[in-house]
């Protein structure tokens, strides 16, 4: 029998092979785009299941394309041109006891991120990666986008929080990375060569984990600034005052949060004005003794002394607290609620945000006039988030999408910037990395391919096309 669907069948049972209506669930993205019908989804239950899958597809020519929680937004994990294997790991979700003294857990790939830190409250222990989507986004997913989110400034992205990995290679060999230190610098660095690999150089099943002891003490404000440079000025004084205590620092703009009130649910807005620029401030600290509120306070006050800070609160609760970040975690769902949007994953050094915004309005203004910008993001580490809609009344961005984004990863380019902060390329960004990125660094990318995936099952015209092979 050589029919592949009815072997994948049989490898997996009914729980493990997913086909036509059945796989309709993992077609569409987030967004709603993009999904074309795969063959099947195929959903092992372990790490021997995936290799027999990666050798059993090899050999009938059949790419894979590994799924997370489907909450990316570059199109990466579904089947882009239909007739592959969707490989969901969601069965391989298990959560192991956290090493209390080595600070560390180890996690299958398909573990979502929601429930490892619920797994973790009672024992004392943060996993510091948090991130809107963070109810369905799994471990292989995160390390797949090497994902970012709203306390990188303090713990780093995803490749800093992963000490071993397990990977099932194209050849459908183990690569048993398992280790649990921070210091290994015995060869390359494996195991970040696939921290943002988006599953094209092969299936991540596991993870060692880096854990932070549970922060005791938390402070948190709201701000309204006068606009995005003053906030930026606010935020280098806050880096230098508060140090390692200040765990996010995130921006957004009125036109988004007005998306937020709009279409979410968030329970209002809890200063009495609404101004230009908002600014979301976190400090945490796992000792008792650090006086957070103390630092933060005098902080907000010397910033409304010296005009940076228009008004603001202090979070005086948890559910306060909780509040505010609804309201920034909401922004993405707001604008999705609002109709079309581009989306522009962009990062500047930290210094250079506030020209980026302005210099991106009359951009896009002149590009497409009544074009509404709501740029938000990450201030402590340059990570903008540039998403548009359409102007009032327009269905979509006609003919300028594609002009649009180039123009504005030329713009983050000419800053020592990038066009794909923490998303990634997946399919919809080749040709901006082609157009942007030197011929040096796109060789070396295709190298990397062709040695660890020369067939292209994993994941084909995703990072690397398959026409790109020099
Ligand atoms: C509301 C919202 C807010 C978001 N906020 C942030 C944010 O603040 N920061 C941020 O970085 N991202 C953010 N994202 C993007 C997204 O959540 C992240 O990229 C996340 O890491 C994706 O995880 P996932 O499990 O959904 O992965 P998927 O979307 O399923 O997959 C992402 C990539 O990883 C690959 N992959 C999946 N599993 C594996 C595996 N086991 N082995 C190898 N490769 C694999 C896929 O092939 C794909 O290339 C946000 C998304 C949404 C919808």
């Amino acid at each position: 029998m050589s029919d592949p669907a009815q072997l994948l069948s049989n490898l997996l049972g009914p729980r493990g092979w997913l086909a036509g209506g059945d796989a309709a669930a993992h077609m569409r993205d987030w967004l709603d785009r993009c999904g074309a019908p795969p063959l099947g989804v195929a959903r092992p239950a372990t790490t021997r299941e995936v290799a027999e899958i990666v050798r059993l597809c090899a050999a009938h020519g059949l790419a894979i394309v590994p799924q997370g929680g489907n909450t990316g937004l570059c199109c990466a994990a579904i089947d882009g041109q239909g007739g592959n294997v969707i490989l969901s790991l969601a069965r391989m979700n298990r959560i192991g006891q956290p090493d209390q003294a080595s600070g560390s857990v180890e996690v299958e790939a398909g573990a979502v991120l929601a429930a490892l830190h619920e797994s973790l409250a009672s024992h004392g222990l943060i996993f510091p990666m948090h991130l809107g989507a963070e109810g369905s986004a799994q471990i292989g997913g995160l390390i797949g986008t090497n994902a970012g989110g709203s306390h990188a400034l303090r713990y780093g992205m995803m490749q800093d929080l992963v000490l071993g990995l397990e990977v099932v290679l194209a050849d459908g060999t183990v690569w048993d990375g398992m280790r649990a230190v921070q210091k290994d610098n015995a060869g390359y660095q494996l195991r970040r060569l696939f921290c943002g690999a988006e599953g094209t150089l092969g299936i991540v099943t596991c993870a060692v984990l880096r854990l932070y002891p549970a922060p005791r003490r938390r402070a948190s404000a709201l701000l309204v600034a006068p606009g995005l440079d003053a906030l930026v000025e606010f935020g280098t004084r806050l880096r230098a005052e508060a140090g390692e205590f200040l765990s996010g620092l995130e921006f957004f703009g009125d036109t988004g949060l007005g998306f937020v009130l709009d279409h979410v649910d968030v329970g209002g807005f809890p200063l009495s004005a609404r101004g230009p620029a908002y600014l979301l401030v976190e400090l945490a600290s796992a000792s008792d003794h650090v006086p957070l509120d103390d630092i933060l306070l005098a902080q907000f006050e010397h910033g409304v002394e010296c005009g940076l800070i228009l008004d603001g609160v202090l979070a005086a609760s948890d559910a306060q607290r909780a509040h505010f970040w609804k309201l920034r975690e909401e922004l993405p769902e707001g604008q999705r609620l609002e109709g079309p949007q581009l989306k522009h994953d962009i990062s500047v050094p930290p210094g250079r945000i506030a020209a980026f915004v302005s210099e991106a309005g009359e951009l896009c203004g002149r590009l497409l006039p009544g074009v509404r910008a709501n740029p938000f993001g990450h201030l402590g580490d340059g990570n903008i988030h540039y998403n548009l809609s359409p102007p009032p009344g327009a269905p979509d961005f006609g003919e300028v999408a594609g002009k649009i984004g180039t123009a504005l990863a030329a713009l983050a380019t000419g800053m020592s910037g990038s066009f794909a902060a923490e998303h990634g390329l997946g399919r919809t960004k080749i040709a901006l990395a082609d157009a942007t990125r030197g011929a040096v660094e796109r060789r070396l990318m295709a190298t990397l391919k062709q040695a660890l995936d020369p067939a292209f099952l994993f994941n084909p015209d995703v990072i690397v096309a398959r026409n790109a092979k020099e």
